[in-house]
């Protein structure tokens, strides 16, 4: 099969700090018309949100416009259908106690030294688990500490990336060789989509270049091999420039190479891409192993959980409250932080309050990806969160049974691809976290 699939990435400006990608497209149709997303950092997304939220006469976000046409895709049913014991041992492991001797919580407390404990005692939990289930895994974290504490002791003005990007480059070509992939900088020869085309020297000298390549570091982290190299079946990234407005990234499927592909942003014009991004693509790739090179424009089995309405449709506005899946990701993270501050300042009433903004949300909330509205981007968005433990908060809270639904479905056709990979990530998990309060209200 000889498809062009390219899963487009913009760039978002991170009002939160909790940026997840916002993904697009596309097989064959490459012109992007929603409108850019604006997160103002003034009056934010989430205030507004919120805001809305409470107001239950309020219809918001409607969907952005496109002239995308809606398009069948041909390969449709080609996913994998997870068994009924697939599920079983998937929510098995999510309900599984968790043993707070065994598994590290970080409260997200600022108490002296907290972070430091939780991430020695995180870092031997996760190779004891990875051992247990012969998984193969690596920590880049030596290696990011080398490299910051080189551009420390260089730089008189504290400035992390002021280290040639070669040594950048070396140090995270070194650590992919771990999975076996490649990455490189593009060259003039080689094909690109969006307009892409190789950097240039000065552009690779630039901080975005250098920081883009200490996020992949922190994206491959204690990822198993086996979800790297048999699960994604990933090959190579590639650095790549001047793509069209706002592309950040592209997943492109290959018969022989997996491929990432990273467009830099030159300093001042955009932000290096973050981490989560990576994730995203990477998404996209165990999608399209999954779904056998389909189920980009359609997928019923994971399309049954927006209850009956098309909200990839960007024509149609629904009565429904729809948030936009970042959004989403970033106001529940927001609510999280309200509710831990109001717990270390013994605030009741507040803690309560957005105890109950959390309520309302919940059930209510179909997210969706603003910028291509296809499933194949809702399922990256969603996906995304498989490799990343800090999520499974979010994506397993029983409060939102779209998101956990969708979760479910894509663990449990991780199961049926690799079940160890995905005993790996959910018994690696954050755990739910916990309200002290709760009862109080
Ligand atoms: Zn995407």
């Amino acid at each position: 099969m000889n498809r062009e699939v390219g899963a487009v990435e913009r760039i978002r400006n991170i009002a939160f700090g909790t940026a997840l990608a916002a993904g697009v497209l596309a097989s064959g149709c490459a012109t992007e018309t929603a409108e850019p997303a604006t997160v103002n950092q003034g009056t934010t997304t989430t205030e507004v949100i919120i805001a809305e939220l409470e107001d239950p006469t309020t219809t918001i976000n409607e969907l952005p416009p496109s002239d995308l046409p809606k398009m069948t895709d041909p390969e449709a049913g080609l996913c994998i259908e997870p068994q009924p014991e697939d599920f079983d041992q998937v929510r098995e492991w999510l309900a599984e106690p968790k043993n707070p001797a065994l598994i590290p919580t970080y409260s997200g407390k600022s108490d002296d030294g907290a972070f430091e404990e939780f991430e020695e005692t995180s870092q031997a939990f996760l190779e004891e688990l990875a051992s247990d289930l012969d998984q193969t895994i690596y920590d880049a974290t030596p290696i990011i500490e080398d490299l910051n504490n080189l551009a420390m002791a260089n730089s008189s003005e504290g400035n992390y990336y002021n280290l040639p990007f070669q040594d950048y480059l070396s140090a995270t070509q070194d650590f992919m060789a771990n999975y076996g992939v490649q990455v490189m900088v593009g060259t003039p020869d080689m094909e690109y989509a969006y307009g892409g085309g190789a950097p240039d020297a000065e552009l690779l000298e630039s901080d975005n270049a250098k920081q883009t390549l200490m996020n992949v570091l922190y994206a491959f982290s204690e990822q198993p091999d086996e979800y790297i190299t048999d699960v994604a079946k990933l090959d190579d990234i590639v650095l790549m420039s001047g793509a069209e407005d706002e592309v950040g990234a592209y997943a492109q499927p290959g018969e022989f190479r997996n491929q990432i592909y990273i467009d830099i942003q030159p300093d001042g014009e955009g932000s290096a891409l973050e981490s989560d991004s990576i994730h995203h693509e990477l998404a996209h790739l165990v999608d399209f192993d999954a779904c056998n090179g389909g189920g980009y424009y359609s997928d019923p089995a994971y399309e049954q959980f927006n209850g009956g309405l098309d909200i990839y449709d960007p024509d149609v506005i629904y009565d429904t409250v729809t948030v936009e899946y970042g959004d989403y990701i970033d106001l529940a993270g927001d609510l999280m932080s309200a509710k831990i501050a109001a717990e270390e300042t013994g605030d009741m009433e507040q803690w309560c309050d957005v105890n109950d903004r959390e309520q309302a949300i919940g059930a209510e909330v179909l997210t969706y990806s603003e910028y291509h509205p296809e499933v194949g981007e809702d399922k990256a968005e969603v996906g995304a969160g498989l490799a990343q433990q800090y999520m499974y908060n979010v994506l397993t809270d029983s409060r939102l049974p779209v998101l956990k639904n969708k979760f479910e479905l894509l663990l449990a056709r991780l199961h049926v691809r690799n079940p160890k990979v995905a005993e790996y990530f959910i018994k690696t998990a954050s755990r739910p976290y916990i309200d002290p309060l709760e009862a109080d209200c």
